[in-house]
């Protein structure tokens, strides 16, 4: 019997075990651990957070998928992994060997603490599930004047996305609630990487809804806020994605920021029973931390992986550079863009929505039909 190690409920994971469903492998034994069964599908946690979806109706049931792949599932965290050995060490203590191992574990965020207001992560998003919750809980409890200060730190399509999204929720929540919003950004513009016009349509998004844009900004943890004394500080913390912290992944090969470098099939460049996809791998020539790439490795996963493991022949993967965006504004609306276009209007956010319940969908019937298209989104900074 082969044991297949699958880590993290990322993206490319959801694939690979919808297509053991639809076609197992006989004398393969597979083993899926990440820490929550439902895993948020990153293209919709905009429409989350603005109130559009309910928390499940964005998530991948993992648990539900692995029983249909005839897969183990472990509710648990790696915490440390011995590559050379292919020996994984959980949260719970527990000791795991395989011997193939696949990584999809996303990235992180480690926002500073700041004096008097409440950081939101944007990473990991089930952490952010968790924050955001105990935030409307507690803004019911508040009085009912009391100001509310939003400020969103990163220019990229998290921070817009999520800064427009909060606030939508937020003023529908507290009508009577003096609201003001402010987004800091390093960067010279909005949206690097993207069209000048999507910048600019976005900067018009963002007046319209009285949010001040602050380019060539760091957020200072140190300054005094300027919001009313008595104001709820929300600070949306959406900078550049950084790499999960394991300790003993010191031989496995890793970027300096310590995404785990791979090659264009998708394996450990040090360890060729490791695979790694998504956010937590490192392409050769690095690509944007965006779900876009994991969506699109999924396949060629899924075929190496099976491949290793005696079915078919492996597959090269190559990276597309230019995709569409569909950036959601928060109000039912999205700026669509690609290449150097870019257009603005609620049948974008109609394209949007239609595109990503599709791809939720796909996950809970019709196990083995081929996805309905990867979800256009954006890259992030
Ligand atoms: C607000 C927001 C909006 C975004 N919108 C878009 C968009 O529209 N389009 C787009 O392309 N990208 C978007 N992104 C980027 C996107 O979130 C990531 O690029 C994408 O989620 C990466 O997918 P992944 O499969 O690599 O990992 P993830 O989807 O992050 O999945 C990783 C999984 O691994 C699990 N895990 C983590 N650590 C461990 C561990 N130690 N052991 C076991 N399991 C573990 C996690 O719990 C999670 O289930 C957005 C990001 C944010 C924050």
């Amino acid at each position: 019997m082969k044991r297949l190690l699958l880590v993290g409920a990322g993206h490319a994971h959801a694939q690979v075990l919808r297509d053991f469903a639809a076609r197992p492998m006989p004398g393969v034994a597979i083993t899926v651990v990440s820490p929550s069964a439902l895993a948020p599908y990153s293209g919709m946690v905009p429409g989350w957070l603005a109130g559009h979806y309910r928390f499940d109706e964005i998530c991948i049931d993992f648990e539900a998928l692995s029983r249909a792949a005839g897969a183990t599932w472990v509710a648990d965290e790696v915490i440390a992994f011995d590559a050379d050995q292919r020996m994984l060490m959980l949260r719970s203590g527990t000791v795991l060997g395989a011997d193939l191992v696949s990584i999809n574990i996303g990235s992180t965020l480690r926002p500073p603490a700041v004096d008097g207001a409440r950081v939101l992560s944007l990473r990991p998003l089930g952490d952010l599930h968790r924050a955001w919750e105990a935030l409307l809980a507690d803004l019911a409890a508040q009085p009912q004047g009391r100001p509310i200060d939003l400020t969103a730190v990163g220019g990229g399509a998290a921070g817009v996305e999520s800064l427009l999204a909060v606030r939508t929720r937020l003023a529908a929540l507290c009508p009577g609630r003096p609201l003001t919003a402010r987004l800091l950004t390093r960067s010279p513009d909005l949206l690097p990487g993207m069209s000048r016009l999507a910048a600019r349509q976005m900067h018009g998004v963002l007046a319209a809804a009285g949010a001040a844009v602050h380019t060539n900004t760091g957020f200072d943890e140190q300054a005094p806020p300027a919001s009313p004394a008595d104001a709820e500080r929300l600070v949306l913390w959406a900078t550049g994605a950084q790499a999960h912290r394991w300790p003993g992944r010191s031989t496995l090969a890793a970027s300096e920021t310590g995404f785990i470098r791979i090659d264009d099939h998708l394996r450990s460049v040090s360890h060729p029973a490791v695979f790694a996809v998504g956010d937590c791998a490192q392409w050769a020539d690095p690509l944007p931390k965006a779900g876009v790439y994991a969506v699109r490795m999924g396949p060629v996963l899924t075929r190496n992986l099976r491949a290793c493991l005696g079915d078919g022949a492996p597959q090269t993967y190559s990276p597309q550079r230019r995709f569409l965006a569909l950036l959601a504004t928060g109000d039912r609306r999205a700026i669509a863009t690609w290449g150097p276009f870019a257009a603005q209007g609620a049948w974008a956010w109609r394209w949007k929505d239609s595109i990503d319940r599709g791809f939720i969908a796909g996950f809970a019937r019709d196990r083995g039909a081929a996805p309905p298209g990867p979800t256009a989104g954006p890259p992030l900074p």
